[in-house]
């Protein structure tokens, strides 16, 4: 902004000053004029004084002798001076001895000076003789024009009035010079500086201090203004790291610092850009861990952060061939394979990254072996958009990890058909009970001590009016979804009860009868008052209940699950852990909780004859020895061949299920499975 000369500072208190300055000098000049005035009139009589004082001598002796010739000259030499206007001598009581008047001068001035001087002034001095005589003989008068003393004094009062307003306009140019020297040019300077500084980094150009005025207002000015300017800076820069880091988390994961789901959205978009101009392909894998909700419970919500951090740095070891590589919550995450020209491009990430995980995780001195399942999508073919690549990837991992988990799944369009005949099934579960689709099937349980059916296991079977018959696998986990769960497990409960009566009824007293528990049921607090009353209802003994609650189930929290298993137990159902080494139970919480049986899982029983692979044979050898030295019943399930049923006996495994006896079968054709296997007493094949 530039600054107008007449806004100045300067010329505005040029203005001022000047101002009060010719007040100042006209007062003081009119009060010097009052007084030349005065002195002026005082001039006057003291003329008259000296005038008289000169010509009193002769006029006494004119008027003495009566002399009027004399008289006369005595006149004619006062009017040598200009200012008398009338001269008389004479006796005031007789006729004048001499007299002369002339006219008053005619001067311009007059009008003015009449006023304060008089028109004219008269003066009389007696005439008297000398001593010893003394004796009065009359008086001399004049009287005097003041016009010449006016004209005088007008001209000196010019004199007086134009010096003063001379002064007051010197002293005004004297003092602008002074102030603008002082303070326009510096606060010029000043504002000059002040233009140029850069907003973003104002304590970049500091203001200069002003040679001269270092200690003065204007210095103390720049140093304030300097260090205002360094503290905006300050709170400036704070005020963008304070921005920065918003954005940062904003966009990055707190706990890895990976980018999150918004931001890989981003990312993303322009990677299907370039993909779309340049016509390549893009993978999205999505990735996500096999139960890492165990792990938490397991150890502890900082091992699995920890383990998360450790996760996060192995899957940045693909970096470089990934366009993008996010967290997008919890235990998943999602890459991102840009210009690929081949899905097996992306199948190879994907088994590199499973293989990857083989190597186990050390957290708290303790070795976790990680799981996880991958869904991939494929741009074009799977959707032309971030949001149906990620979403597609997502479900497609999601379904696989209901399959069988530890592996990667490219989408298929029937993915979309099974997502769509899930949220059917979901909604027609909800009627499936009160519509009586559901029955129970029944399959055996072979103690080996001496080969008899000693007990059952309840197995739910549900026919859906369409879709005919669903596994369990698949609605059950739907069911715990949208809570059906509880009902369909009580109606399990009373229908089990209810057989198991019937059995012992026609002669079958020492049959048990297993029924599988789900996580969501073991939590509800209802269970064991209803496993008491239909314990009670059908006149139970005890013992011959036999609840089945899995690993993983139980994990999810231990001390509850504790307490509900001990408040089961003592309605005198026994607890038997189904699917024993698929979670990660550690040996000290199953040593915690109330169990009375361990189940071995199928998959570890059907790989047993395996030659390649011993491990399982290992497994099932260390679960035998473990239930052994807990006091626990040991059961394998899956036994499908006479050498998998000679390996678990040698072992010393207690009891077995599985196709080698029976497939479960419905409640009637168990009777006559029963009663065939009373008759022979030994093994039904
Ligand atoms: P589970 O409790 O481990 O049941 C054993 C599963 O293995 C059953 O499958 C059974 O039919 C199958 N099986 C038995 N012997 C063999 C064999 O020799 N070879 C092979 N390959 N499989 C065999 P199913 O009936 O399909 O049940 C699957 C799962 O669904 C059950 O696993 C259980 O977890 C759940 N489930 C079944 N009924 C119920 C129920 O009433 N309530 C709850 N909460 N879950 C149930
Ligand atoms: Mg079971
Ligand atoms: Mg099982």
């Amino acid at each position: 902004m530039k600054l107008e000369l007449k806004n100045s500072l300067s010329v505005k208190l040029l203005r001022v000053v000047l101002l009060s300055a010719l007040v100042v000098g006209v007062v003081l000049s009119c009060a010097q004029i009052v007084y030349d005035a005065y002195k002026t009139r005082q001039a006057v009589a003291t003329d008259a004084e000296r005038i008289l004082g000169m010509f009193r001598d002769p006029s006494t002796q004119a008027v003495y002798s009566l002399d009027r010739e004399m008289g006369m000259q005595v006149i004619e030499g006062l009017f040598q001076d200009k200012a008398v206007r009338m001269a008389s001598i004479g006796h005031p009581n007789e006729t004048l001895l001499a007299e002369k008047t002339r006219d008053l001068k005619p001067s311009p001035t007059r009008w003015l000076t009449d006023p304060i001087l008089g028109q004219e002034r008269s003066f009389t001095t007696q005439l008297v003789g000398r001593s010893p005589y003394s004796e009065y003989y009359g008086d001399l008068r004049i009287t005097l024009d003041t016009a010449t003393y006016g004209e005088g004094f007008l001209i000196n009062s010019m004199i007086i009035f134009i010096s003063g307003v001379l002064r007051a306009l010197a002293m005004g140019l004297v003092l602008y010079l002074v102030y603008h020297w002082l303070l326009t040019k510096p606060l010029s300077r000043i504002i000059e500086h002040l233009t140029s500084i850069n907003p973003d980094r104002p304590s970049e150009h500091q203001l200069p201090l002003l040679k001269g005025h270092e200690k003065n207002e204007l210095g103390l000015w720049v140093n304030t203004a300097n260090q205002l300017l360094a503290s905006i800076e300050r709170n400036t820069h704070l005020r963008h790291e304070a921005e920065s880091s918003l954005l940062r988390m904003a966009q990055y994961d707190f706990l890895t610092g990976l980018p999150n789901r918004q931001q890989l959205q981003q990312q993303l978009d322009k990677i299907l850009v370039d993909a779309g101009r340049m016509q390549h392909r893009v993978a999205v894998l999505c990735f996500g861990l096999d139960d890492f909700k165990g792990i938490n419970e397991q150890f502890s919500y900082q091992a699995g952060d920890q383990l998360l951090l450790a996760l996060a740095d192995r899957l940045r070891g693909h970096s470089g061939r990934l366009g993008a590589l996010a967290r997008l919550g919890g235990d998943q995450f999602a890459l991102v394979q840009a210009n690929i020209e081949q899905p097996y491009e992306a199948a190879e990430l994907a088994q590199n990254i499973l293989d990857d995980l083989e190597a186990p995780f050390t957290v708290d001195g303790e070795e976790i072996h990680l799981r996880a399942t991958i869904g991939i999508t494929l741009f074009p073919e799977d959707g032309d958009s971030t949001e149906k690549l990620l979403q597609k990837a997502e479900q497609t991992m999601t379904l696989a990890k209901t399959r069988s988990r530890n592996r990667y799944q490219f989408y298929i369009a029937s993915v979309d058909s099974e997502i769509r005949r899930r949220r059917e099934l979901e909604k027609d579960l909800r009627e499936a009970l009160v519509r009586n689709q559901f029955h129970l099937v029944y399959q055996p349980q072979i103690n080996y001590r001496d080969h008899r059916v000693v007990g059952v296991e309840a197995l739910i079977r549900w026919t859906h009016p369409e879709h005919g018959f669903v596994p369990p696998d698949q609605f059950i986990p739907l069911a715990e979804q949208n809570g059906t769960i509880i009902a369909i497990g009580e109606w399990v409960l009373d229908q089990a009860c209810k057989q198991l009566r019937e059995w012992h009824d026609q002669g079958f007293t020492d049959l048990r009868m297993a029924v599988n528990l789900s996580t969501v049921q073991l939590h509800h607090s209802e269970l064991p008052r209803v496993v008491n009353n239909l314990l009670q209802i059908y006149r139970l003994p005890p013992r011959s209940l036999e609840l089945e609650v899995t690993e993983t189930g139980l994990m999810e929290d231990i001390s509850t699950a504790a307490q509900h298993l001990l408040s089961l137990r003592r309605s005198g159902a026994l607890i038997a852990i189904d699917d024993f080494g698929t979670g990660y139970s550690s040996l000290s919480y199953l040593k915690s909780l109330p169990l009375d049986k361990i189940k071995i899982d199928k998959s570890f029983v059907q790989d047993l004859i395996d030659d390649d692979d011993d491990d399982d044979a290992t497994i099932v050898r260390a679960i035998i020895q473990l239930g052994k030295s807990l006091g626990m019943q040991v059961i394998a399930e899956g036994v499908e061949t006479v050498e998998q049923e000679a390996y678990i006996i040698s072992e010393g495994c207690n009891e077995g299920q599985g196709y080698l006896y029976s497939k479960p079968l419905p409640a009637r054709e168990l009777l006559a499975y029963l009663k065939q296997a009373q008759r022979t007493q030994v093994r039904v094949l």
